[in-house]
């Protein structure tokens, strides 16, 4: 069998939500597991936080598998719906939806009264993606209200630069003045929980920090008492020793200035590796830290063992996760913890660490 594998660590998610929990005592916990849970599997993921006293995802189907699979929790619908047919599904399963665009407030008009449809109205603060302008959330708040199937109302919004400089201030003020601060309110992601606590409001909706990821571009997940859920492992399959002058790889893009020993590991961008990893991408052999050599290719990647003499064909690597921060790999292949973590490819084989 092919040796790369995905281990899950459940209790690092429990104690992830654990932490999210205690940044945001006040608030109730909307756990964001969207994207198959952060590519953590959305069931495994739900199960580890089914302390949580809410879901947020993105699909429909993800949603109707939790409530299937017996989860009474509240389900919110982060882009909502994208037709009124799927109105009823959302009224037979009794799931949340944000109501972002004009469009979607038209759509209502096909939901029959006692639905008691919970909805969350977005509001556009500054992020300019989903959300009423500002100016169109009062009126758009009565409509909700008259409308005899709509049940609870609250209100939410999404920032733009909760995890840089900026802030959030500027996107709270205008998210005060548009709703007021008498309904039910939802604002803040992960850099928000971990970094203001003025935005918590009635419920967090945290995502990046349960699968122990840095929000943050400056810090990784331990800095923050959190820890990693996913270790991508695999071993070496072959070693060779290449002399100055000879390169490896598609496009030979690294050459060996001095004798240069490689090993090749079974992972590629099959796999969810990032093909644009350049060499010195971090990488773990054995207990060793060394780097990436040349183009990551479909099923597989070179390493430098130049340095790791005791390393051979099935030793363990590590490409994130226990032992090489995610955060690490991310900031070495130009991208975020998030995009790694949620490419992760279905042909990997998910072990489970209980
Ligand atoms: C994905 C998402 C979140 C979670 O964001 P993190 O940065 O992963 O914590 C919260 N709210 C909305 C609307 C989202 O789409």
């Amino acid at each position: 069998m092919r040796p790369i594998t995905a281990t899950i660590d459940l209790r690092a998610l429990t104690h992830n939500l654990a932490v999210a929990q205690r940044c945001a005592s006040g608030s109730k916990v909307f756990a964001v597991i969207k994207a198959n849970a952060y590519g953590h599997g959305v069931l495994r993921a739900a199960r580890a936080f089914a302390g949580a006293h809410g879901f947020a995802v993105i699909e429909l189907e993800a949603a109707v598998r939790l409530r299937e699979a017996g989860y009474r929790q509240r389900i919110l619908l982060l882009e909502g719906f994208f037709e009124p047919r799927e109105l009823a599904v959302l009224v037979d399963y009794k799931l949340s939806t944000t109501v972002h665009s004009p469009e979607q407030l038209d759509m209502l008009s096909a939901l029959p009264a006692h639905s008691a449809l919970d909805v969350l109205l977005k509001v556009n603060t500054g992020m300019n993606r989903l959300g009423l302008q500002p100016a169109d959330a009062p009126g758009a708040l009565e409509r909700l209200e008259r409308h005899p199937g709509v049940g609870q109302i609250s209100v939410m919004t999404h920032f733009a630069n909760a995890d840089a400089p900026i802030g959030i201030a500027d996107q709270v003020e205008i998210f005060d003045a548009a709703v007021g601060k008498d309904r039910p309110r939802s604002l803040a992601n992960s850099a928000a929980v971990l970094r203001f606590p003025e935005s918590h409001g009635d419920w967090v909706r945290p995502g990046i920090m349960l699968y122990g990821c840095s929000p943050f571009p400056e810090s990784i997940a331990s800095d923050l008492d959190l820890r990693a859920a996913m270790t991508l492992a695999s071993e070496i399959i072959a070693v060779r020793d290449l002399a100055p002058g000879e390169a490896v790889g598609y496009g030979s893009l690294f050459v060996a200035h001095e004798p240069t020993r490689v090993a090749v590991v079974a992972c590629g961008y099959a796999d969810g590796y990032p093909r644009h990893a350049p060499t010195g991408t971090p990488v773990l052999v054995g207990d060793r830290l060394t780097r990436t050599l040349g183009r990551v290719s479909m099923d597989m990647l070179c390493v430098d063992l130049t340095a790791i003499t005791d390393a051979r064909v099935g030793t363990r690597v590590v490409l994130w996760g226990e032992g090489n921060p995610v955060e690490h790999v991310a900031e070495a292949a130009g991208t975020v913890g998030y995009e790694l973590l949620c490419a992760l490819a279905p042909r990997v084989r998910v072990l489970e660490k209980p």
